[in-house]
């Protein structure tokens, strides 16, 4: 009660949140506290107040890369979409945006103001703080190759960082190792275009997922990473393993990367789904098949 009292007065607090409501999985068990920040200095107290009860924290943004555990998680979520989603375009193309902000509809806006770099995003459901965590990406784009700077909480202040500070990799940043950093928001270099060209990019892109994903599916996109020469799907199509089932979990018939939960699967179904497809992988061709959705709240 005391805690929550504390963090009320920063932002909105769900309590006994259960994750499945923010995770495009729908899976997911229990949070004891759901939090939504107000602006940048309630995420300050909210971390501040989060450290002095001792419990743990972990930011989300929209739940599209997680898969969480059934289990509780006693510790805060501290979500960022709700209020911290301002945006704003510069005339030379530099967007300056909020890490809670909504990937897909900074791609719309960066249109409308004819600014090319973004169409790329224009189907990734997630916002850019987990986009910038992720490295997202697509089309042979990402993140990296239009994000100028990143501010980021840590250590107790907040600071700009430049691109080059970040380690980018292929769906990878050095914010996956960096467990205290938050993303606040992001300065975003983009390009003057041709805006009919930019919308008919975007819709033709937006027409190819809907043909190849499985978007009427819960699912948290492709489930693995690319290895170096080849492609997670076309190994998982070889071991005959579209339309595979546990519990329900399925590999998806439209997109095998896609794992979907065909019918009120557990975060269990989808592991073992998982566990079973990269233990066939490296029987079958001695290739290691790393997950692109990360595991929350699981006890290894
Ligand atoms: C249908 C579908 C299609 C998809 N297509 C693509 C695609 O084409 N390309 C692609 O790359 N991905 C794709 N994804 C995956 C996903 O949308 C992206 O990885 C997205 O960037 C995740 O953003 P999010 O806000 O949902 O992050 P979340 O899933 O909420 O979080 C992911 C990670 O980022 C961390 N994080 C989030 N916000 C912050 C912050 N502010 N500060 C610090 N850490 C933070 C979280 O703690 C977590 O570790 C797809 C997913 C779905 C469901």
């Amino acid at each position: 009660m005391e805690l929550e009292k504390k963090l009320s007065a920063y932002g909105d607090v769900e309590i006994n949140e259960p994750l499945a409501k923010h995770t495009t999985f729908r899976i997911g068990g229990n949070c004891a506290y759901f939090v939504y920040p107000k602006n940048q200095i309630a995420l300050m107290r909210i971390l501040d107040i989060a450290k002095n009860a001792g419990y743990p924290y972990k930011l989300f943004g929209k739940g599209s890369n997680l898969l969480c555990s059934d289990e509780e998680y006693h510790g805060i979520v501290i979500c960022l979409d709700r209020y911290m989603n301002d945006f704003y375009f510069e005339e030379d193309g530099v967007c300056v945006a909020q890490a809670g902000c909504s990937i897909i509809l900074l791609a719309h806006e960066a249109m409308k103001h004819s600014f090319s770099g973004l169409e790329f995003a224009c189907g990734i459901p997630g916002t850019l703080g987990g986009a910038i965590f992720m490295n997202a990406g697509a089309y042979k784009a990402s993140m990296s190759d239009i994000l100028q700077s990143v501010l980021v909480q840590k250590d107790g202040e907040c600071q700009w960082m430049e691109v080059d500070e970040l380690e980018y990799g292929y769906r990878s940043s050095r914010f996956q190792r960096e467990h205290d950093w938050i993303i606040v928001g992001a300065k975003l270099k983009l390009t003057k275009a041709d805006q009919q060209e930019i919308r008919d990019l975007m819709d033709s892109r937006r027409k190819r997922r809907l043909d190849t994903q499985p978007l009427d599916k819960p699912s948290a996109g492709s489930m693995f990473r690319n290895p170096e020469d080849a492609f997670a799907w076309e190994l998982i199509e070889k071991l005959g393993y579209r339309g595979k089932k546990i519990g329900g979990a399925m590999v998806s018939t439209k997109h095998p990367n896609f794992i979907i939960n065909e019918d009120n699967a557990s975060a269990k179904d989808i592991a073992a789904l998982v566990d079973e497809i990269q233990r066939k992988v490296k029987e079958a061709y001695g290739i290691e098949l790393h997950t692109e959705v990360e595991r929350f709240n699981w006890k290894i």
